[in-house]
């Protein structure tokens, strides 16, 4: 699609580039994934149409820009900027991975002299061949329609100490995530800043590499990935370690973190810790079993 009155429309600023922080846990593998969504989300002057060929052509190509048409639409130009790429699972073998990437789409219509910005969830399956990472698939998060909130939701809306991405916001406007997890956010937030990744929305459905539905599908979970405006990964446990315990003695009933923490004598043996989350803290709520 060529544009109809060039010289109208402004330009993009220029994104940074990725870096990995240091001690990411394979690094490589966030990396292939960041690159697979600024392929699809980079373009100039055109509809998106070809973002087939961007992501590498063939049947792979075409699957891929499918999966991403929820971010293909309507400007004519647009660029990405990534927030955090969040592990949403790590096989044992370190061989297929999930990665949530939470970012920034810049978006150009046709004679806008400025972009507008909208921030997306993206799920990103990869899988290793030797020391190489390949997307195998992807899923873009879209959000709920709104509802109502109820009183712990709204006040978790307007809590500036608890940094939701929209498609999380999305979720608790929609009023889809329970009141353990909203009530513990704004508790928790007295003492912390805290950088949510995902709550629902953008989560993959099953706990990875199970068939188990993961807490997050049903409301009842958040991914924590930066806390006081630091990321967890590659920080000390006195970061984090708090946080977890304060949240089990606030009633969380599966608490994952980079390490057991210390200091959890005495508290229910609610506490988990993986490879995948190195780089996140997830607090959940067990469904009853009454
Ligand atoms: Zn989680």
């Amino acid at each position: 699609m060529a544009p109809s009155s060039a010289g109208s429309t402004g330009t993009l600023p220029a994104v940074r580039p990725y870096r990995p922080l240091p001690q990411e846990v394979l690094p490589e593998c966030k990396t292939a994934a960041v690159a697979a969504v600024s392929k699809a989300l980079t373009w100039a002057e055109s509809d998106g149409a070809e973002a087939a060929a961007r992501l590498g052509g063939g049947d792979h190509g075409r699957q891929l820009a499918l999966a991403f048409r929820p971010l293909l639409r309507g400007e004519v130009a647009s660029a990405m900027e990534p927030i955090y790429p969040q592990y949403g699972g790590l096989d044992d073998n370190r061989a297929t991975a999930s990665v949530m990437l939470v970012g920034r789409q810049l978006l150009l219509a046709e004679g806008a002299s400025r972009p507008r910005a909208r921030e997306f969830v993206v799920d990103v399956r990869l899988s290793r061949a030797g020391s190489r990472w390949a997307v195998t698939s992807a899923r873009v998060g879209v959000p709920p329609r709104p509802a109502r909130p109820d009183a712990a939701a709204r006040e978790l809306l307007t809590n500036g100490r608890i940094v939701l991405p929209e498609p999380a916001r999305a979720d608790v406007v929609s009023g889809g995530i329970g009141g353990e997890v909203t009530g513990l956010l704004n508790r928790l937030s007295s003492r912390w800043k805290l950088h949510v990744q995902v709550l629902r929305t953008g989560h993959p459905v099953n706990v990875f590499g199970t068939g188990r539905m993961s807490n997050h599908t049903r409301g009842r979970a958040v991914d924590i990935w930066a806390i006081d405006d630091t990321p967890l990964i590659g920080s000390p446990r006195s970061l984090w370690e708090p946080v977890v315990i304060e949240a089990a003695r606030l009633g969380a009933t599966e608490i994952g973190s980079p390490a057991l923490p210390r200091g959890r004598a005495g508290l229910p043996p609610v506490f988990f810790a993986n490879a995948t989350h190195a780089d996140h803290l997830h607090l959940g709520f067990e469904q009853s079993r009454r």
